[in-house]
């Protein structure tokens, strides 16, 4: 670490929760980390303060407009030490959304070690058990007080963090039933599809409840201009296993460029799969079911990792892969997956931190 950054310390720390126990997004720590940007003057140093409510104009541009972007990645404690898993790509992500969003640019570094100080003050809100971490949740918004339309000129970075449990609890993955929307899409070509803001998931809403009412987990999204190829699942990216080769449709501007899904296609290449990033159509994947020839399919993202799928429903189609169970491959990218990231495999790669 280079320098020690201000932390302000707060007179009372929270009551730790029941760590067996914990619902996603509930819990935050004591502390997060803080940082401003003004136009002219550029981000002022990271700094440590107390988790609490923030003050806002009512007219601030981020409230009405939308410049908000955010980041999603997780710390897992290894005896007594943390690490997070690849935190430099969620960080140069991070730099991706603000671009598209027109909002300044972060010193990836910096904003790194604060994140590291932070968590350190914040250990004995890791829990240890099987699965569990410490999720952070780093995000930007526009403060300026100001109703016209163009950017902002003022804006916070904070990191707050939340303990949270095993994505699976203390059963095995389980197979998700999915159905394709050809309503709504998620985003369009030249659009913010590949950047995490705000207005990309409260579009996406209205489609998760729907399916979520017509007896499903999650939503595969279509692309926004035929609505024929595919793009995601809920908010994860998708994997299809065909022919034994690990396919996921190509980054194509609309799609967000997971870290796990980078990861899987690295590790699977590793472990000795073909793999492949092309244009899928829903077309294509029904066909190969039919032909026998798809034998899995899987989300990706931070927060289950992988996340088998089992059934899918695409208009009239409705199929069922592997028997509705886990598939070999998902089950042996997960396990390899999981065991790089809390340290029990060795990281050739060095991407623990
Ligand atoms: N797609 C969307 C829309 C997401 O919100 C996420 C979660 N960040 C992902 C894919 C998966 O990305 P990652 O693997 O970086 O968590």
């Amino acid at each position: 670490m280079s320098e020690t950054f201000y932390v302000e310390k707060r007179e009372q720390l929270k009551e730790k929760p029941d760590f067996q126990n914990l619902v996603f997004g509930e819990i935050f720590t004591d502390y997060m980390l803080s940082m401003s940007y003004k136009q002219g003057e550029g981000w002022s140093e990271p700094k440590i303060i107390p988790y609490g409510p923030i003050t806002l104009s009512p007219s601030a541009q981020g409230l009405h407009y939308g410049q908000t972007v955010f980041e999603g990645m997780k710390a897992y404690k290894d005896g007594d030490d943390v690490a997070l898993f690849r935190p430099d790509q969620n960080f140069k992500r991070i730099n991706l959304s603000l671009k598209r969003l027109e909002m300044p640019q972060i010193d990836e570094e910096k904003v790194l070690d604060g994140l590291l100080q932070l968590i350190d003050l914040e250990r004995e809100w890791i829990p240890s058990g099987e699965g569990q971490s410490l999720y952070v949740r780093p995000f930007v918004y526009a403060t300026e007080p100001y109703l016209g339309v163009r950017s902002s000129t003022d804006y916070e970075f904070l990191v707050i963090l939340s303990p949270v449990g095993a994505y699976y609890g203390d059963e095995q993955m389980k197979p998700t039933s999915i159905y394709v929307e050809d309503e709504f899409v998620r985003a369009v070509r030249g659009g913010v599809g590949f950047a995490k803001c705000g207005g990309n998931y409260a579009a996406s809403l209205i489609a998760q409840t729907r399916a979520n009412e017509l007896g499903f987990d999650q939503v595969l999204w279509l692309d926004g201009v035929e609505q024929k190829y595919i793009e995601e699942v809920g908010s994860m990216n998708i994997f299809f296993v065909i022919d034994g080769k690990v396919v996921t449709p190509e980054l194509n501007g609309s799609i967000l460029p997971g870290i796990t899904r980078k990861t899987v296609l690295e590790l699977a290449q590793e472990m000795g799969y073909e793999t492949e990033e092309k244009r899928l159509s829903i077309d294509d994947i029904i066909n190969a079911h039919h032909d026998g020839r798809l034998t899995e399919i899987f989300g990706t993202g931070t927060a289950a990792v992988i996340s088998p799928v089992g059934f899918l429903k695409y208009e009239e189609a409705e199929i069922t892969i592997n028997n509705n169970e886990i598939g070999p491959i998902t089950q042996a990218l997960f396990d390899e997956y999981t065991a790089i990231q809390t340290g029990k495999k060795e990281d050739k790669n060095g991407w623990r931190v």
